[in-house]
């Protein structure tokens, strides 16, 4: 067995931990650029506490998940003022969109040089900018990953600018700051979070420290999302789902993913859905139709038991089998108001296309079996 595990330099989690933030900031660098969503107020406290440590402040706004123009808009402010440390401060889409400034101010040429898929790939040579991320949603995890996913317009496609030199030097997860998501976002994010836990756990290359974390994580997922979404007030529940997407970030940093990822990124580059929506819409249906193939043409895959730990860590019932977290997965979508992906624009005749891209995903590359076209067509035709 040979494993790995890489994580923020420093992972700070609690009720208030924000505080910890600026004196933090300061050990870095005398001007700051906080990457923003739509959380302006928790920036402007931020700002306050940054002054107290003679740490000049700019902010720059994220509206929408970032495309590679959104990264470079925030490299013009950054370099315009001087920037020594970045800080995003948002969700996955705020918080991608300063972990890339903070590579690309330091690694020169154009951002098609360094990202995956559509451009050369290159590895960032420079230590980024300190970076520092403060998650305001319990989804993705990217406090603690190396990428930063990104669309491009051009290519119509989201893609991973990703490098170990990108896992930021702290990450602080206060899950006071989640108190304010709407019910969708707690929806759609939380189940982005539950996503990364099943498919890293259930992916063809496993770890063991990761397994712990998943199982842990999971468990928390299970028991808290349907509370948190109904009652947004419940501090307890806000409380788990933030452990859990932290643990699903350090998940997906340190194993693979799945067919759920594969397939999120070439339809995020194409419909204007939540990240966290998609990834819920196929889960379910992924793993029935991994469940599926295995038993067909791999029944002694340790996997299959895999799923059936997943089900008895989401059902709380030690005898519960594989099948059984296919129902369990069906029916809280139903509860969290889970759309199908027609909602969004999709349609039967784009199937060939996105089947098409998917497979060539780097996160497809984790699926515990190899999924035909055929069974990846219906995936996408029963989550339509
Ligand atoms: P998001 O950052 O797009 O936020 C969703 C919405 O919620 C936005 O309108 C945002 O402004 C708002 N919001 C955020 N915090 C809030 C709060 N506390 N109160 C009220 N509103 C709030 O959504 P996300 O799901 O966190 O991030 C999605 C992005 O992250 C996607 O681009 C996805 O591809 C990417 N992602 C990255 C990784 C990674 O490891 N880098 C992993 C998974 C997903």
């Amino acid at each position: 067995m040979r494993f790995e595990f890489a994580t923020a330099t420093r992972i700070i989690f609690g009720q208030g931990s924000i505080k910890e933030a600026a004196p933090l900031a300061a050990t870095f660098g005398r001007r700051a650029l906080i990457v923003v969503g739509s959380t302006p107020e928790q920036a402007a406290l931020l700002i306050d506490q940054l002054k107290a440590q003679q740490v000049e402040a700019v902010t720059f706004g994220v509206s929408g998940e970032p495309a590679i123009e959104t990264v470079q808009a925030g490299m013009v402010v950054a370099r315009d003022n001087h920037c020594d440390v970045i800080i995003g401060l948002g969700g996955g889409s705020a918080i991608d969109t300063g972990k890339a400034m903070a590579a690309l101010l330091t690694n020169p040429g154009d951002p098609l040089d360094y990202l995956e898929v559509i451009g050369r790939g290159q590895p960032l040579q420079q230590m980024p900018l300190p970076y520092l991320a403060i998650p305001t949603t319990a989804g993705t995890g990217s406090e603690v990953t190396r990428n930063a996913v990104l669309a491009s317009h051009e290519y119509h496609v989201k893609v991973s600018l990703r490098s170990p030199l990108m896992l930021p030097r702290v990450a602080i997860v206060d899950p006071e700051l989640t108190y304010s998501l709407p019910q969708a976002i707690t929806a759609s994010t939380g189940l982005d979070a539950l996503t990364q836990l099943i498919e890293p756990y259930t992916c063809n290359a496993p770890n063991p420290l990761v397994d712990a974390i998943c199982r842990e994580g999971m468990q928390r997922a299970a028991r808290s999302l349907k509370r948190a979404y109904q009652d947004g007030s419940d501090v307890a529940a806000r409380e788990d789902m933030s452990i859990a997407a932290l643990f699903g970030g350090l998940a997906l940093a340190n194993a693979k993913l799945g067919a759920v990822h594969g397939f999120a990124g070439p339809f995020g580059g194409l419909y204007p859905a939540p990240h966290g929506m998609i990834c819920a819409r196929l889960l379910p249906f992924v793993v029935e139709a991994n469940v599926r193939a295995l038993q067909a043409r791999e029944p002694n895959s340790p996997v299959l038991q895999r799923y059936a730990e997943v089900a008895q860590l989401l059902t709380g019932r030690s005898t519960a089998g594989a099948r059984e977290a296919i129902g369990w997965l069906h029916q809280l979508c139903a509860d969290l108001n889970v759309a199908p992906l027609s909602q969004f624009g999709f349609t039967e005749q784009d199937i060939p296309s996105v089947v098409a891209q998917a497979q060539k995903a780097s996160s497809m590359k984790g699926n515990p079996i190899v999924l035909t076209a055929e069974e990846l067509s219906g995936i996408l035709r029963v989550a339509l």
